[in-house]
């Protein structure tokens, strides 16, 4: 690599990882006492090695985190963000709840900030631009902060009309408080049941809950970071959003975040079928069940503007 090429490379990262844009105000701060049960959660996690190690809560930390990673992506992002497909009141209200096990707060929260997002991509407004506030600030730091806690209600109108979802969005330590102590008995009930499995309830808990719950942060927090820094842009939607398939094997389909960008209204992700989009395939499999319809794709323009990489003019 010449000189002028490692400078050009310095320069890049300089911008898309040190951005010096944006001026933080005041009320920008991390609030630390607020932060204790985030920071608490990825205690125990890493304290869930002193519990001991066993396929069984190994097991349940993969599971648990990719199915809560189904119910960010299929459940708060595709349906209850940009409603990409239809379902019942009942199951809506089941999306919500299985979204809430998340530990990520309620889904009108999640909605109404994800909806700001893609109002103002890498605007001075938008509140986790890596671009404009860095990686840090995207990555974890704006969840940490007093200021983006309430929800605006105005941006989900849509689904303030619920009473049931108001009341898991004020109520969202409800379904991780239930989820942990399922889990914890489970593994009370192993640790009887089955003894071979050398697993207890402490260990199912600090494994399947706290251990998992952590990775499933950091692994949507991705989305809000790297998914805006690393990639490739296939679309030019006029913000840093990127594809990447490790972002979306991580995220169940979460990394192709530049195709998404350019049409939020599909629920698919992947836009051809090498692009592994799990939470779509899961999805297909729970239309089948008539659990969820009217699931909306791209349309044929997309993939013309994907081939040529010109956006068709329309009159
Ligand atoms: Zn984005
Ligand atoms: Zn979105």
């Amino acid at each position: 690599m010449s000189q002028v090429e490692v400078k050009i490379l310095e320069s890049s990262l300089e911008t898309r990882v040190n951005p010096k844009k944006h001026t933080f105000a005041k009320d920008e701060q991390i609030d630390w006492v607020g932060a204790i049960p985030f920071m608490l959660v990825h205690i125990v996690g890493v304290l869930a090695i002193f519990t001991g190690i066993s396929w069984a809560a190994v097991g349940m930390c993969i599971f648990m985190y990719y199915a809560r990673m189904f119910a960010i992506t299929g459940s708060y992002h595709r349906y209850f963000s940009h409603r990409t497909y239809k379902t019942s009141r009942f199951f809506q209200f089941i999306l919500a709840l299985w979204g809430a096990s998340s530990a990520q707060q309620g889904p009108l929260w999640w909605a109404a900030h994800h909806r700001h997002h893609h109002k103002f991509s890498d605007e001075e407004q938008d509140i986790h631009s890596a671009k404009l506030r860095g990686l840090w600030w995207s990555h974890v730091g704006w969840i940490l902060c007093k200021k983006y806690g309430p929800t605006n209600e105005e941006a989900v109108k849509d689904l303030t009309k619920y009473p049931e979802l108001r009341w898991i969005n004020k109520n969202h330590g409800i379904a991780p408080f239930i989820l942990a102590s399922a889990i914890f008995f489970f593994g009370v009930f192993l640790q009887h049941a089955a003894p071979g499995l050398h697993t207890n309830g402490i260990q199912m808990l600090c494994w399947g809950f706290f251990t998992s719950t952590t990775i499933l942060y950091h692994g949507t927090f991705c989305i809000n970071s790297l998914a805006h820094l690393i990639g490739r842009k296939r679309f030019d939607t006029g913000e840093e959003s990127k594809n990447s398939l490790i972002l979306s094997i991580i995220t169940m389909g979460e990394g192709w975040h530049n195709n998404h960008h350019r049409y939020p209204y599909s629920e698919r992700q992947g836009i051809y079928w090498y692009e592994i989009d799990m939470s779509h395939y899961v999805l297909r499999v729970f239309s089948w069940l008539g659990l969820v319809w009217d699931i909306k794709l791209h349309p044929e323009e997309i993939y013309t503007e994907a081939r040529t990489g010109h956006k068709e003019v329309t009159a």
